[in-house]
């Protein structure tokens, strides 16, 4: 394919880094990422994406837009309340940047549509709330040998990692960091536990960096390192994790089972 001059125009602040260029802003437009969720995390992520000219975006959610999502889902506006949110987030996708094709998918993931929907993409973007969707996406991801840039959320802390444990050894998943989900009362969600929205923000924006990182194949991937922000210190950490051996998505056992 051949940049366009409004093209030239557009992403001229890329085109003129050497890490990018013509030839990582070609690859962008001809990336395929899906977006799971277009909450807190989804916004920033699929705002960013859509800027930055990744070609074909699809973005998973059966939710509609409701008055108390836009303290942080800065994807929606005041007049899509009520809509479907994959359509509200089309719109102001739309008319960031007519170069990026969305594909809506207005479901709930599960297993009985995961894995058809995962293969059309090169990459996968967790910005879901819930644990099932995140151990369903680790399982399919590693199945489908697809990356997996995985983001979460409480109320003044982040989490950030990058998941690609079909390389084998030194590249762990998330069921090697926590084997099994909390019981579901454990966990409060955006919607009972509460979040300081711009938190939702800085997490969405570092789950862009990274999604454009592993597309260009720039920098250090986050791939076994998990990145925490934690808000009210303003500080970020970050901790190794290592590869469990007794994995049942990655590990030994598992990979003996499938052959
Ligand atoms: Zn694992």
């Amino acid at each position: 394919m051949e940049l366009s001059e409004t093209q030239f125009r557009r992403y001229a602040r890329h085109l003129i880094l050497d890490e990018v260029g013509e030839e990582g802003q070609e690859k962008l437009l001809q990336s395929r990422v899906l977006v799971v969720g277009a909450g807190g995390l989804g916004s920033p992520l699929l705002l960013y994406l859509a800027a930055a000219g990744v070609g074909t975006i699809g973005i998973i959610d059966n939710d509609r837009v409701d008055l108390t999502n836009l303290q942080r889902q800065i994807v929606h506006a005041t007049r899509s309340v009520g809509t479907l949110k994959v359509e509200s987030a089309r719109a102001t996708l739309a008319a960031i940047n007519d170069d990026v094709r969305v594909e809506t998918h207005p479901e709930r993931l599960g297993p009985d549509n995961a894995r058809g929907l995962i293969a059309g993409y090169d990459l996968v973007a967790d910005g879901s709330d819930n644990f099932a969707t995140r151990y369903l996406l680790t399982d399919c991801c590693f199945r489908l040998k697809k990356p997996l840039v995985a983001a979460a959320l409480s109320p003044f802390e982040g989490q950030l990692s990058t998941f690609r444990p079909y390389l084998g050894a030194g590249h762990p998943c998330y069921r090697c960091l926590f084997r099994e989900p909390p019981p579901p009362d454990m966990v409060p969600r955006c919607e009972e536990a509460g979040i300081l929205g711009a938190v939702a923000g800085v997490l969405g924006t570092l789950q862009a960096v990274e999604v454009l990182k592993e597309l260009l194949g720039l920098g250090d991937s986050l791939d076994g390192q998990l990145l925490i922000y934690d808000a009210l210190r303003a500080q970020f950490h970050r901790i190794r994790i290592g590869k469990d051996a007794e994995c049942p998505t990655c590990g030994v056992p598992a990979l003996a089972a499938s052959g």
